[in-house]
């Protein structure tokens, strides 16, 4: 019945171009959908992660032409997102990030983790969390960790670990880290701020939270699992990406239930995820009007 982990976290940005080239050209991840937002088709929805797009290493972005800024964390919502780096390599992100002019700072790091802190074009903060897996290269490797900001962290918790099947593996009251055991994408850290002031969800806030489903049976067990709880959830949607299922959490924060399969292979090759404008099937007669209406995009590569 557990969770595999974080699937993907999705936030909202202003500009499409400005989120495509922070996250490419700067954080080195790699663009591995550029869709529409399935419920508003005037909005791009980007899906970025690692070279093959897999659960657990994906964040991604709504933007659409006259986006709100202005977004801030708040209670029941999630607040901040981290990416995990290879291990030593905080000193190589340190350089690239001033090098590319990208204010940095180091960040206090939780439980023991060593991170660095900077802020994306919309004003979100990511940190880089140093993991203990080597790689040649420094991109990051996946998600390490989502927070969740609640005013009592008790209920968020308890769904995480009653139904999720997730483990608390660190903290307190206050800061509470709830883990998956995935290798990618394993951890929430619910933070409990009895008086956090309501978010504002616009450019720069995070949206939803989306964990992982093995396969359809699975995902059917949780939904049943969620439901017999007595919190209401979405029926299943087809993602073409993936299956999911909705619901909002006790805290507040909109969780997600994605399956794995069948991933962004499905409609481009995997050598050229991310380059052209992918549309799910009811959506394709509308094609020449949705891909003039959305602002444009170019591509960008990782700068050296
Ligand atoms: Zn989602």
């Amino acid at each position: 019945m557990a969770v595999a982990g974080l699937h993907h976290v999705t936030a909202i940005s202003a500009s499409a171009q400005a989120t495509l080239d922070f996250h490419v050209r700067v954080l080195g991840l790699r663009l591995v959908k550029r869709t529409v937002n399935f419920e508003d088709a005037r909005a791009w929805h980007l899906y970025f992660g690692n070279e093959g797009g897999a659960p657990g290493t994906l964040i991604t972005f709504f933007a659409a032409a006259g986006t709100r800024p202005g977004g801030r964390g708040g209670a029941g919502m999630a607040t901040s997102w981290a990416l995990a780096v290879p291990r030593d390599s905080l000193d190589g992100w340190k350089r690239r990030l001033k090098r590319l002019g990208v204010p940095v700072t180091e960040s206090p790091g939780r439980f023991g983790d060593r991170a660095l802190a900077v802020d994306d074009p919309d004003g979100l903060r990511v940190e880089l969390v140093e993991s203990e897996t080597r790689a040649a290269d420094p991109w990051p490797l996946g998600l390490h960790a989502v927070t969740l900001t609640v005013t009592d962290a008790g209920p968020t918790v308890a769904i995480l670990e009653g139904l999720f099947g997730m483990r608390v593996a660190a903290g307190d009251e206050t800061l509470r880290r709830v883990s998956a055991g995935a290798a990618v994408g394993s951890h929430v850290d619910v933070l409990q701020a009895p008086r956090a002031a309501q978010g504002r969800l616009a450019a720069g806030a995070i949206h939803h939270v989306a964990f992982r489903a093995r396969d359809d049976e699975h995902q059917a067990a949780l939904l049943a699992a969620v439901r017999a709880s007595g919190l209401t959830a979405s029926d299943v949607l087809d993602r073409k990406y993936f299956r999911s299922f909705y619901f909002r959490e006790r805290g507040g924060v909109l969780f997600e239930v994605a399956t794995d399969p069948p991933g962004f292979a499905v409609d481009e090759n995997a050598e050229t995820l991310g380059e052209t404008l992918c549309l799910p099937p009811w959506l394709e007669g509308e094609r020449a009007a949705i891909a003039a209406a959305l602002p444009p995009l170019r591509g960008a590569a990782r700068a050296m």
